[in-house]
């Protein structure tokens, strides 16, 4: 599905005038699965050199500041962890070949492995290797940050033809006094009040969970960078869940100026857009990520809030219970290939990450229109011939649609309905009651 068709679909011209922008539309899709492709042969972890290469990386595009939180540092209810980084690893049999080898695949390793290098035989080495026997010629992805562990992940089909001898284990890791490191990019706007989107940055060589996140993020705020905003724009991208903690344990003050917020991850698979909501249910995001999908045209589900997923869980505490929704595609850990090394470069596509963008700036565009008018002649219905609305609106011929917008508009414009309330309460799209509404007000019976 290409991103015109369903733009068309949902927006016709009726939300944002991209030519306007200079956005290069076409390329979208392809420029979020090239950022994916270069980012995906590298070893990432919760900290280490592996999430400062990525953010380097993204800093190309975008103007991100890179924040370093020493080892050891209190966060809430947590500590920054010691610093992981690998140079290699493997496994060799007796006659001294490698039958694991992290030079081919970084998911080899357990991720936040101790270093090790002995050798045992093959008893004692496989309470250490972790296979997937449904599925026995992936590699799963496997970590061990709070509890010190070596291990290795690999093919169960490779496991099984293991012969009962001795091997040599390595593992060159190290965990040092180091930092945790996380990428914040803040456009700001018209107001402080602030929209969030945040994605983790930590895992390894997996596309959808993860990398198309990054991708989409930074052109996202490639695109908002280069437009007006009525809202300040804040992108973190940071390692899963310590790294949300870390955030908000840094940054209370900042917290209040969140008004709407979405965590993104698996944007690039070819399954139906998720939105999950956030814990209040019924804020301002909620209500406008359901009813941009609603009108897509596209297949999406809708799912309640749950103490359980990605950063929403940190954002979503009760303590600072944000309106942060999670907008995926795939809802993470329902697909066989989440968590393996088949989310590779084919599990995601342009096109679905075309569409995926789409709709956060569908999303993007509501929140920032979504403002509450007066009708200034609220007696009887003003006279919209006189006034050149009721066959042509911004030079454009009224339809039956246009012109019931304009009536609902008007109608329920008394200073106590947005337009994303006159747009539910009406069934039409949000971009029809935008543009009647502006048409109102250029001739005055809006303010
Ligand atoms: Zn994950």
């Amino acid at each position: 599905m290409s991103l015109k068709i369903i733009w068309d679909r949902y927006i016709l011209g009726k939300m944002i005038d991209f030519n306007k922008t200079g956005f290069d539309f076409d390329s979208a899709g392809e420029g979020m699965y090239h950022i994916i492709s270069a980012l995906y042969p590298i070893c990432r972890s919760i900290t280490g050199e592996g999430v400062r290469q990525t953010l380097n990386f993204i800093q190309q595009h975008l103007p991100l500041q890179q924040v370093e939180v020493p080892t050891g540092t209190p966060v809430l209810d947590w500590v920054v962890p010691k610093e992981w980084n690998i140079q290699d690893a493997y496994v060799k049999n007796h006659h001294g070949e490698k039958i694991i080898d992290f030079q081919q695949s970084n998911l080899h390793v357990l991720n936040y492995s101790i270093p090790v290098h002995k050798t045992l035989p093959l008893a004692e080495l496989k309470p250490h290797l972790f296979s997937l026997p449904e599925y026995p010629n992936w590699i799963p992805y496997r970590t061990s940050y709070y509890q010190e562990n070596w291990g290795f992940c690999l093919q169960h089909q490779r496991l099984e033809s293991l012969e009962d001898c001795e091997y040599e284990v390595y593992i060159d890791a190290s965990l040092t006094e180091g930092a945790l490191t996380y990428g914040e990019c803040v456009l700001p706007g018209a107001t402080t009040d602030e929209v969030l989107f945040s994605c983790h940055c930590c895992h390894p060589s997996l596309c959808n969970d993860n990398l198309s996140g990054l991708a989409l993020m930074t052109w996202l705020a490639k695109y908002l960078s280069a437009s007006s905003r009525r809202y300040s724009y804040r992108f973190l991208f940071i390692p899963g869940t310590i790294g949300s903690i870390t955030w908000l344990s840094r940054n209370e003050a900042q917290v209040p100026h969140i008004k709407h917020g979405l965590v993104v991850a698996g944007v690039g698979d070819s399954g139906p857009l998720t939105y999950k909501k956030s814990r209040q249910g019924e804020a301002e995001i909620d209500r406008v990520v359901s009813h941009v999908l609603h009108h897509s045209g596209v297949p999406y589900q809708l799912q309640g809030f749950s103490p359980y997923g990605y950063d929403e869980r940190q954002y979503c505490s009760p303590g600072f219970n944000l309106p942060v929704g999670s907008l995926t595609r795939s809802p993470f850990g329902t697909y066989p290939e989440y968590h393996t090394s088949a989310d590779n470069l084919d599990f995601v596509s342009p096109e679905a990450l075309a569409e995926s963008l789409e709709v956060y700036l569908a999303v993007v565009d509501v929140l920032e229109h979504n403002h509450t008018y007066l009708n200034t002649h609220p007696y009887g219905e003003p006279q919209l011939g006189k006034r050149g609305l009721y066959d042509r609106m911004g030079g454009k011929q009224t339809t039956p649609e246009s012109r019931m917008a304009l009536l609902w508009v008007l109608n329920l414009s008394d200073g106590t309905h947005s337009l994303l309330d006159i747009a539910e309460r009406s069934h039409l799209p949000f971009g029809v009651i935008k543009q009647a509404a502006q048409a109102l007000a250029q001739t005055d019976l809006l303010v």
